[in-house]
């Protein structure tokens, strides 16, 4: 099979992650795997940002976004002194999720364009392969989609972005750390707190895991950080005290 899947590289080279276009020589050439005038049009996530979940801030004098303050609310109103506001040491996102990149995004899960993952790991990479080292990072974990749905589509994008960062990071890739023992996808059906009770219980972390003492948690998208917290909480409770989050996409923070 590695031959069969060598000769199709071949045969289809590499697209542009924004038009779907075929790279240009030019581009393949100078290791950049995006035209030039696409990057262009994409939202990184600059400054101001939540210095908690990474997500872009309207105003810089607010530290977290609605979704992190609440969280920290919470924990200070309601929840007992010891308990964390947050299973996540600290999230960053790499792109905001508005504009082209939203069909990027939709090709790289349900169009077969696992090629974009190199983008976005060359992307990560520069932008905060120096924050993962310096957090000391020793395993990257994605996202796990649940095993029936990941068979009948072949494939799950977090996994396929959180191998590429992993093999150019150095880091151990950790597929199976968490599993996923419910189906959270028709969530439309539910209210927000059967939503939220849905996902709590979702996943489960391999024994194994308590090897590392500090994970990257992948995603590729990130939005209220329900299903992340809800990882990351599986991943504490098998014991791994630290865990950094990464995703392609965010969405804006208020
Ligand atoms: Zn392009
Ligand atoms: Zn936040």
């Amino acid at each position: 099979m590695p031959a069969v899947k060598g000769f199709l590289e071949l045969l289809f080279p590499p697209r542009c992650p924004l038009c779907d276009r075929l790279l240009d020589i030019s581009d393949i050439r100078e290791k950049r795997s995006i035209h030039t005038a696409c990057l262009a049009r994409l939202y990184p996530v600059g400054q101001p940002s939540c210095f908690h979940c990474g997500k872009p801030l309207d105003n810089e004098a607010e530290e977290y976004c609605a979704d992190c303050a609440a969280r920290i609310s919470k924990r200070r109103n309601f929840l007992p002194g010891n308990m964390p506001f947050s299973y996540i040491t600290q999230g960053k996102a790499l792109f905001v999720y508005q504009g082209d990149i939203r069909q990027t995004m939709y090709r790289f899960k349900y169009s077969n364009r696992r090629e974009y993952a190199r983008f976005f790991a060359e992307e990560a990479c520069e932008k905060y392969g120096g924050w993962m080292l310096k957090n000391g990072i020793e395993a990257v974990v994605p996202v796990p989609m649940y095993k029936k749905k990941e068979k009948q589509r072949g494939y799950n994008q977090a996994k396929i972005f959180a191998k590429e960062v992993g093999k150019r990071m150095g880091f151990a890739f950790e597929p199976d750390a968490v599993r996923r023992l419910i189906e959270t996808s028709p969530q439309k059906k539910l209210n927000a707190k059967e939503r939220k009770n849905n996902i709590k219980n979702a996943f489960h972390a391999q024994d194994f895991v308590v090897k590392y003492s500090c994970i990257l948690l992948v995603d590729d998208i990130y939005t209220t950080g329900a299903t992340a917290e809800a990882v990351a909480g599986a991943l504490c409770q098998a014991g791994i005290s630290r865990i950094y989050f990464l995703s392609v996409c965010t969405g804006r923070g208020v």
